[in-house]
């Protein structure tokens, strides 16, 4: 499951390595001298946890039918439109951040709205691309795996 997941995010052009990057970026006000290697590891950690893979395999998979065109209606409207109102992808992706408590809400929320490094990069609308889960499953991952750093 753990490199199912890795794969999937792979090829919706996500690297654990671009997440352990904004992870790094985070605590660089902490920790200036923490290494790509060690935001690495705690990524890992977050990746094999069975509700993070969860959450990942569901989103992917709905971004993925909704850039098929296989949903049915209205959701797959909402989902290439990447609806604000819908908020569903920020609820599943909550589901990842409470696993490390309130540290990982805020930080999930900061990140949602700074959107630096691979966020950018997933946010950039592409004609017949659908990453409406994607950009907050990231920004979790990313999250949590601060949290909890920031706990070690
Ligand atoms: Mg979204």
């Amino acid at each position: 499951m753990h490199d199912k997941i890795t794969a999937m995010l792979r090829e919706r052009g996500v690297t654990l390595e671009s997440i352990a990057r904004l992870v790094q970026d985070l605590q660089r006000p902490y920790n200036p001298q923490l290494s790509l290697e060690e935001c690495l590891v705690h990524v890992e950690k977050v990746i094999k946890k069975r509700e993070v893979q969860n959450a990942v395999l569901t989103g992917l998979t709905l971004d993925i039918y909704a850039e098929k065109g296989l949903l049915p209606e209205p959701l797959q409207s909402i989902l290439i439109r990447d609806d604000p109102l819908y908020g569903v992808d920020e609820v599943l992706a909550l589901s990842i951040t409470n696993i490390y408590g309130s540290i990982g809400f805020t930080t999930f929320g900061y990140l949602d709205k700074v959107k630096t490094g691979i966020l950018e990069n997933i946010n950039v609308k592409r004609e017949g691309t659908v990453n409406t889960f994607l950009d907050d499953l990231v920004a979790a991952i990313a999250a949590a795996a601060a949290a909890r750093l920031a706990h070690h």
